[in-house]
């Protein structure tokens, strides 16, 4: 049946801010595409609906930016990288248990990305959530945002779509596509402890090791096989034996799961634990679900951890994530759609604007960067069709089902988004539209950012 609807009056907004370029969402893609424009010398505002930068890695509490690291690695450099930097030097990650990366501090990288914000001169604009955009044409001629302060606009001459679900692309009518959502990747709730004993966890890790080879047993993940004998901070047993024992139903065979950080304060951190199939995060209801079943499964993995993971015996919930992860939703159908053989295959482009070393972790496969292989990221997919003024960073760019299991990990998403950033500030400097922008002047500029573009 058709759902009832109410013809809402048509109203006449303030206009809060004007910006070269506006980016929306400030998550590892966001944040880089606002960075890389302002550095390009636009005037940009930056605008997220929560009240902190930083996307899934403060809003969910995500720290492992760089844990598929290991020797032979090729590094994607620029925003990306500089994260990881800072957040060292500003006491705001810890060294990551698996492979050679760090570990954010998800808290405190609340601050480092003010620091960032503030010190290129970027306009922040937090608690705003876009809802839609005033278009003349092809064009975006302003997005209206509600908070607070009530319905407001932003004034735009480039928009850089960094929502994770194409929030703007879609409301402009620019096409979009979705996975069947039950096919689409699964949704998290995270969590963290304290009151952990980490000398005694730590113990029984050691007995107990955790290989990646596990995840394909229990998890039903395909590595290329050299990946199996690597450790990861992967945690089966516990939940197997609490499913038999009967503290976990025995259907929830998708608690299980990984652990991160773990404090001398007896804090563990970053518990991504619960994964759970079958929702579509663009639509409220299924959101509204996925929060409220997430919760109660958080509580089912803690008390399995409590009963038979040793060290956690006294363990206490610190907190649920600020929101519910989300890492598959609405992808633009771009100028051009990555594809699985791009990603497996690396791809070269003449419009590259970075490269991502060969790290695929989604949709039954891992296959970490342990090779020199990398793969480079063409313009085209942050290019949404029909609209002449917008570009897309982050999980939302082009691509199917299997390319995104890499483009939309956190180095990744920041190197399309300072891609995104300085295109926007490129467009706005020549006065061309996105499409047509001079991909050698991106390049250069993104070059003496820092970043790989072959
Ligand atoms: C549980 C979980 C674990 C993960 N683990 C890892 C990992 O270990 N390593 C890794 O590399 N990747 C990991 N990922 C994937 C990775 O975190 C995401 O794919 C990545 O953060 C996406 O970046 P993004 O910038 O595109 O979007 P996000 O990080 O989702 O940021 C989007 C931003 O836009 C804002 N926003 C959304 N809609 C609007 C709107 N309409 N108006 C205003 N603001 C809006 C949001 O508040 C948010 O700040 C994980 C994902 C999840 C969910």
């Amino acid at each position: 049946m058709p759902m009832k609807q109410i013809r809402e009056a048509a109203r006449t907004v303030p206009v809060v801010a004007e910006a070269e370029v506006l980016v929306v969402g400030s998550g590892p893609g966001g944040l880089a595409a606002a960075l890389g424009a302002a550095r390009a010398g636009a005037e940009t505002v930056l605008v997220d609906r929560y009240g902190c930068f930083g996307g899934v890695i403060t809003q969910v509490g995500v720290e492992g930016i760089a844990w598929y690291r290991h020797e032979d690695t090729v590094e994607a450099g620029g925003i990306g990288a500089e994260f990881e930097r800072r957040a060292r030097e500003l006491g705001a990650s810890h060294k990551a248990r698996r492979a050679r990366g760090e570990a954010l501090d998800a808290e405190l990288f609340k601050v480092v990305a003010d620091k960032l914000v503030q010190e290129a001169g970027i306009v922040p604009l937090l608690h705003s959530l876009a809802v839609d955009v005033v278009m003349e044409d092809d064009t975006i001629r302003a997005v209206v945002t509600e908070s607070k302060s009530g319905r407001q606009a932003i004034l735009a001459e480039r928009v850089v779509d960094a929502t994770g679900d194409a929030d703007i692309a879609y409301r402009a009518g620019a096409p979009c596509r979705q996975t069947p959502k039950d096919d689409m990747m699964g949704v998290t709730v995270m969590f963290s402890c304290a009151g952990v004993d980490r000398d005694r966890f730590l113990e029984y890790v050691r007995e107990h090791p955790s290989t990646f080879s596990d995840w394909g047993k229990d998890w039903r993940i395909k590595t290329t096989g050299k990946e199996d004998h690597l450790f990861t901070p992967y945690l089966q047993e516990p939940f197997d034996r609490a499913r038999s024992e009967g503290v976990i139903p025995e259907h929830l065979t998708s608690i299980a799961g990984t652990w991160s950080t773990l404090t001398e304060a007896g804090e563990a951190t970053s518990l991504n634990m619960v994964y759970m199939l079958g929702y579509d995060c663009t639509d409220v209801w299924d959101l509204t679900r996925a929060e409220m079943d997430g919760r109660q499964q958080v509580l089912l993995a803690l008390e399995a951890l409590r009963c038979y993971a040793p060290g956690f015996e006294n363990a206490k919930l610190r907190n649920f994530g600020m929101t519910l992860g989300t890492r598959d939703s609405r992808k633009i159908v771009g100028r051009y759609s990555m594809t699985e053989r791009d990603v497996l295959e690396q791809a070269r482009f003449k419009d590259s604007i970075g490269i991502f070393p060969e790290f695929l972790d989604g949709y039954g496969l891992l296959i970490l960067p342990t090779t020199g292989r990398y793969f480079q990221i063409p313009y085209g997919c942050l290019v949404p069709q029909g609209v002449e003024n917008l570009l897309v960073a982050g999980r939302c760019v082009a691509g199917d089902r299997i390319s995104h299991a890499a483009m939309r990990n956190m180095m990744c998403c920041a190197v399309t988004g300072q891609g995104a950033g300085v295109a926007a500030a490129v467009s706005v400097r020549d006065g061309v539209k996105c499409g047509q922008v001079s991909v050698g002047r991106v390049q250069d500029t993104l070059r003496k950012q820092g970043v790989r573009v072959d």
